[in-house]
């Protein structure tokens, strides 16, 4: 039955290929694994003078049937004030990851925001794409937003950082050098291009995880569409047992 002469590798589907691939695989595995063993060790030793790892984390801090609201894109002079109404009726605390530029501009809603009890996430001066930058390039960026922020709400903590478009490059290490967890994310409304509050609605409620941190927005175009969304889905979220958490910190 289990034939192992010379025509097994004719019949045998793919196996004619096997040896080659292990070849290959060998090469690359060292310098893998060496790579890995380097950044390991750069954040074992990193480790005990940080506060949070380099990890970009998509889930709350508490797990189970627990939601994290962000916002992105803001402060917004219209519709940050609006949301921050729906959220305080509610009782729910969300995190607002801001734009520098945006906080220098209306530096009385990141108070606003920090003295309502929300968490504050650092999303660059104004929107960058960080993918190819050098740390200190990010670093220096990063910096700057967050002078802009203790200026805006001195005191406040500044917890997260989210790479604009996801594009996240090296910035999730300098984020945690500076003491801010890098923060992603796992369900997206698509709020960018508002498709309707209707359809926000369902999308939160179909998207929506035990765990989950969801990507929105309160800034960066007309938002009305998700405060109303947020406004109607945050019942029924309740309503299924949710509760609403921060996202982790590590
Ligand atoms: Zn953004």
């Amino acid at each position: 039955m289990n034939r192992t002469t010379s025509t097994t590798a004719k019949t045998a589907a793919g196996r004619p290929n096997r040896p080659r691939r292990p070849r290959r695989l060998r090469r690359l595995a060292a310098p893998l694994l060496l790579a890995a063993g380097l950044c390991m060790s750069s954040l074992a030793t990193a480790g005990p003078v940080q506060a949070v790892d380099g990890t970009v984390i998509t889930y709350t801090q508490s797990g189970g049937r627990t939601v994290s609201f962000t916002f992105d894109d803001g402060p917004d002079p219209t519709h940050t004030p609006r949301l921050l109404e729906v959220l305080r009726k509610h009782n729910v605390k969300a995190t607002f990851c801001l734009w520098g530029d945006h906080v220098r501009q209306y530096p009385y809603l990141v108070s606003r925001i920090a003295a309502d009890g929300h968490r504050l996430c650092n999303h660059s001066m104004a929107h960058q794409d960080m993918g190819g930058w050098s740390q200190q390039q990010i670093r220096q960026n990063l910096e700057q937003v967050n002078n802009a922020i203790r200026r805006a709400a001195p005191g406040a903590q500044i917890t997260y950082f989210r790479a604009p478009y996801g594009s996240w490059g090296q910035s999730p290490q300098v984020a945690a050098s500076m003491g801010m967890q890098p923060l992603g994310w796992r369900a997206d409304i698509g709020d960018w291009q508002p498709p309707g509050t209707g359809e926000l609605v369902n999308r939160i409620m179909q998207r929506v995880t035990p765990g989950a941190v969801m990507l929105m927005h309160d800034g960066g175009g007309d938002r009305g569409q998700t405060v109303s969304a947020v406004d109607q889905t945050i019942p029924r979220l309740k309503a299924q047992g949710y509760t609403f958490d921060q996202p982790a910190v590590r």
